[in-house]
């Protein structure tokens, strides 16, 4: 069984999946305004380029434009016609036109082609000139293709060294009349793209930076300029005036300051998810670690050892794991006698002097008040590691001046057969039981023979459960004399539990009801029993025992109190005997129930003493009425003097305080006589009497009457 993952550890994914979603969406955002103030520039770059390119092809046309009407104002002219196609020309050419042309904003040069064998003539700039020279070869098909009248002129770029020359060429012909001649002159104009017709071209039609070019041309935006041939002879170019620039130009801080501005949210964004991830993920871890340590020890708690093992007998194929469970002896009397804060300190002083007690420890943990674990890594051995173990924890404490002994009991099971961690703990907690059960103060090894002991001890305890509910657990009853005269003056009454199999003894299954919470049921019922058989024999005195567990039980005098009154017995007439045990780990509660039931009149008997810790002072705290000397006492007075000498010491000390005395277990004369003279006054033994049944004992109480 492995704890769940951490609430804040799936929190925390969670946040980073959302950071990164955000961080996902903001970007495509981001990205689509770039592509989309992109594309608003280019569409505004491409929008003006059109509109460049298209003023560009006007400015040429309209420079064509010029030069043909020109040309076709002066050749289609009557005076032209007459004086070419009449008398000589030549000199009314160059009266006309050649001369015009030396300096004229609306052409550099003219040529006068006469049809074919006829006198041609040209000028530039004033001067005579040959076209062919000047012009080229294509000259004469231009010209061929302006010689019929009635047309628009015909209008080409030619190539001239390095100069671009438009020519506009139109046949000579009357105005108005119609002539049908066999051949016609040809007028032609011709003006050259010089910088400054460029320069106004640009002016007129919004094209800065226009100029002519033969070479490459880039990125420019340009127009190529054709000849009659549809060949390029050059091309306008001009750049692109790039309003969308300008205008991204113009807001280019403001998106840069957007920019800016997004991301120094994203990264606020993402130092914020980072860093709630990070918290999230402290917080889980510090969970994880809370949810598997011991926030006293900081050793590992219950689950934590738990996952440990898992993971070590999951790791270790083959190698051997042992795990050793410790029970503190006496840890609840250090609690009771100095307070939580030395019990707090002593559980720390545990958990170090464990971390530190063999190097192959592979994890220490405390799994609850004082109870402890450790996995070695190996075999058990505990010549190595539990007897240094116990000796360890023998050896007292020091804390605030005091000096503490405690003691432990070890459990020990090794991960051999064991499949998993839980059994494993089970059968290490199997073995710390038997420890403890034997004797304390010692470590046992699990064995299988543990778990039929086990099953064993359950069964029987279903038995008793049963035996309870069919009323199979009966008193019998020992008589109790008076020293003095050997009459009877009382009863004990004593548990049997009767079967088909055989009668089993109290020193069996009182134990076994008080491990599993039956005694509060069975003392009680014996006190019913016991009173309603002993109202045979009344007045003798009753005796009753009960456990000091029914002493802690806060209900337990009124129980008491409510069955006596049922019954209708006189609670003076009622003793009950108790040992000394328990009443050292619970006094106040034991201290309660026992002035309750004696403010109403019942006795109480101090039983087995000298068999255990009780001591006068006992006695004297709890306000005992009587003291029951255990039989081992009795028996030790055989054995020597000594034992006769701390007996009549024991006695005495009672009698000084005023405090009778029963003696138990008499077998012989010799004892009864030595302890009523040591100042005993009741007696108790098989010399007196065996423990009867209630029959058996009417009829022997009638006939010791009579005897
Ligand atoms: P106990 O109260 O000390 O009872 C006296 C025990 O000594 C009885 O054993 C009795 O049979 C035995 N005994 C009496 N005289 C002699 C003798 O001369 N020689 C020998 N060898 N033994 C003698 P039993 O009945 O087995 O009881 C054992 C213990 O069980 C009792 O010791 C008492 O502590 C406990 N017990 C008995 N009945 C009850 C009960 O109803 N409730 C509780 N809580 N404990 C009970
Ligand atoms: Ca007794
Ligand atoms: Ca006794």
């Amino acid at each position: 069984m492995l704890a769940r993952r951490p609430k804040e550890s799936r929190e925390g994914n969670s946040v980073l999946i959302a950071t990164s979603l955000f961080l996902l969406v903001a970007v495509i955002l981001g990205g689509m305004g770039a592509h989309v103030v992109d594309r608003m520039r280019n569409s505004a770059n491409a929008l003006d380029d059109n509109r460049a390119v298209l003023a560009a092809e006007a400015a040429v046309s309209s420079f064509k434009e010029k030069l043909a009407a020109t040309v076709r104002d002066n050749a289609v002219w009557d005076d032209a016609y007459k004086a070419i196609t009449q008398g000589d020309s030549e000199a009314w050419v160059y009266e006309n036109w050649g001369k015009t042309s030396e300096d004229y904003a609306l052409y550099d040069g003219i040529a006068l082609t006469a049809p074919a064998g006829g006198k041609s003539i040209a000028y530039l700039k004033g001067g005579i000139v040959d076209p062919a020279e000047y012009l080229g070869a294509r000259f004469p098909a231009h010209v061929q293709a302006a010689a019929r009248p009635g047309m628009d002129p015909t209008v080409n770029f030619f190539r001239s060294g390095n100069d671009i020359i438009a020519v506009a060429s139109e046949a000579i012909q009357p105005f108005g009349s119609q002539v049908q001649d066999p051949e016609y002159f040809v007028l032609s104009f011709y003006k050259t793209l010089s910088s400054a017709v460029v320069a106004e071209m640009a002016r007129d039609h919004q094209l800065p930076k226009l100029h002519i070019t033969r070479g490459a041309v880039g990125e420019l935006l340009n127009m190529p300029l054709m000849d009659i041939d549809g060949i390029e002879v050059a091309r306008l170019a001009w750049p692109s005036a790039a309003p969308g620039n300008t205008i991204f130009d113009e807001v280019r801080p403001f998106i840069a300051a957007a920019i800016a501005i997004l991301g120094v949210y994203l990264v606020g964004v993402l130092f914020a998810g980072w860093s709630e991830t990070r918290r999230l993920k402290n917080l889980a871890d510090r969970a994880r670690h809370e949810a598997t340590h011991d926030s006293l020890s900081g050793l590992l708690n219950r689950l934590g050892l738990l996952e440990r093992l898992d993971r070590l007998m999951q790791a270790s194929r083959g190698q051997m794991l042992t795990l050793h469970l410790i029970d503190l002896d006496g840890f609840k009397a250090v609690n009771d006698a100095w307070g939580h804060a030395i019990g707090d300190e002593l559980i720390r002083l545990v958990a170090e002097a464990l971390r530190d007690i063999h190097p192959g420890v592979a994890g220490v943990a405390r799994l609850g008040g004082d109870e402890f674990a450790l996995i070695q890594l190996g075999s058990a051995n505990s010549a190595e590691l539990d007897n240094p173990l116990l000796e360890r924890l023998k050896k007292p404490f020091f804390i605030g001046g005091r000096t503490i002994e405690i003691g432990a009991s070890i459990g020990v099971a090794s991960h051999d057969d064991a499949e998993d961690a839980h059994e494993l703990l089970r059968r290490a907690d199997m073995a710390l039981y038997e420890a403890k059960e034997t004797g304390r103060g010692c470590a046992v090894t699990y064995h299988p023979d543990l778990d039929r002991q086990r099953e064993k001890i359950a069964a029987l305890e279903s038995e008793l459960r049963r035996a309870l509910q069919n009323d199979e657990i009966q008193p019998v009853f020992q008589p109790l004399a008076s020293a003095a005269s050997g009459d009877i003056t009382g009863v004990e009454a004593l548990a049997r539990w009767r079967r088909p199999q055989g009668t089993i003894g109290p020193d069996l299954f009182i134990p076994l009801a008080e491990k599993c919470g039956l005694i509060d049921i069975l003392g009680l019922q014996m006190l019913r029993k016991s009173i309603m058989a002993s109202k045979a024999w009344s007045p003798l005195s009753l005796s009753v025992n009960v456990s000091p567990i029914q002493l802690c039980n806060p209900n337990f005098a009124g129980d008491v109190l409510a069955v006596l009154k049922e019954e209708g017995f006189d609670p003076s007439q009622l003793t009950l005997e108790i040992t000394e045990a328990v009443l050292m780990s619970n006094p106040e509660q034991a201290r309660r129930s026992i002035t309750a039931l004696k403010s109403a009149g019942i006795r109480f008997a101090l039983d087995d003493f000298g068999a255990g810790y009780a001591s006068i002072g006992t006695l004297r705290e709890f306000g005992f009425d009587r003291m029951k000397i255990d039989r081992s006492l009795v028996q030790a007075m055989d054995d020597g003097s000594t034992g006769r000498s701390v007996l009549a010491a024991t006695i005495s000390l009672a009698k000084a305080l005023g405090i009778p005395v029963t003696a138990e277990g008499i077998e012989s004369a010799d004892q009864a006589d030595a302890l009523r003279v040591a100042g005993c006054d009741q007696l108790q033994g098989y010399l007196v009497g065996k423990p009867m049944g209630r029959e058996e004992l009417a009829s022997w109480l009638a006939s010791s009457i009579a005897a």
